[in-house]
């Protein structure tokens, strides 16, 4: 069997307990060696035998797949924080539904939580933005042109652009075209919960300046919206002392100057 495991942002503490338990039961560990951390390597047996697949194609990596199923051994394919986020899992997982492989998936922390994290931030703060987009620059990988970062922009709400580091200036000329006013606050969340994490709050006018000063070009989200300054936010419903919820009887007055 194959298990697809989400090895989580970076901190090897950041693993699942049932994404260490498959590692520490595997006999062959296909890992994302751009992105994992080694160190979540240490959990796997002596004889586990261990791939990197930054060094791989597709059928490379399935090749080792089918292999190790042949000898009836158990394959951990090890992705970096949560695969179903710009994984390239599927395309693995019906190369296995066609030669009739079993396989499951264990979820991991997406580096985008772990970034929220490293932030103390609240993505959906009420009365700032209740959505997040979760999208990326177009680059080699052609995105739809509906879902331009452009288009995404118009919403004003909460953005996390992935794989868009490299691709700042261009970025920033659609953020604000879109709509997104320049002094809108943004971050650069750079390898988060890795040791050499960097954490740069900047605005949507100095995004490109803040990430090259910093020589930051790669492994790094690019955060947008007024939740990062949370400020003008409205207190939750689910906490006030005035609304009644399923699990609380509460005294019916609800306070509307409780805006932060
Ligand atoms: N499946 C992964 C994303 C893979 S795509 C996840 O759920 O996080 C690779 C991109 O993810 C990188 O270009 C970068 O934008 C982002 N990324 C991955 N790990 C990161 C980390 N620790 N800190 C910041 N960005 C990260």
């Amino acid at each position: 069997m194959i298990h697809f495991v989400g090895a989580g942002p970076g901190a090897e503490d950041l693993i699942t307990v049932r994404g260490k338990k498959m590692l520490e039961e595997a006999d062959v560990i296909i890992y994302a060696g751009s992105l994992v951390n080694p160190k979540l390597l240490d959990y796997a047996k002596e004889d586990c035998r261990i791939y990197n697949s930054a060094r791989m194609t597709l059928e490379e990596v399935a090749e080792v797949m089918i292999r190790s199923e042949e000898e009836g051994l158990m394959t951990v394919r090890l992705h970096t924080g949560d695969a179903s986020i710009y994984g390239a899992v599927r395309e693995q997982m019906d190369i296995l539904e066609e030669k009739g492989i079993a396989y499951d998936s264990c979820p991991g922390v997406s580096s985008f939580c772990g970034a929220a994290a490293s932030l103390n931030l609240e993505y959906t703060l009420p009365g700032v933005s209740q959505s997040v987009v979760i999208t990326r620059a177009e680059g080699r990988t052609a995105v739809p042109e509906k879902e331009s970062v452009r288009a995404f922009a118009a919403h004003g709400a909460t953005m996390v652009l992935f794989l868009s580091a490299g691709l700042l200036e261009t970025l920033t000329e659609q953020l604000l075209e879109g709509g997104y006013a320049s002094d809108t606050p943004a971050a650069v969340v750079y390898k988060a919960t890795w040791p050499e994490e960097k954490v740069l709050l900047c605005t949507v006018n100095t995004l490109y300046e803040t990430a090259r000063a910093h020589r930051i070009t790669k492994t790094a989200l690019i955060i947008i919206g007024n939740v990062l300054t949370h400020s003008h936010y409205e207190r939750s419903r689910l906490y006030h002392p005035g609304f009644t919820t399923e699990y609380r009887k509460g005294t019916g007055e609800t306070d509307e100057n409780s805006s932060h």
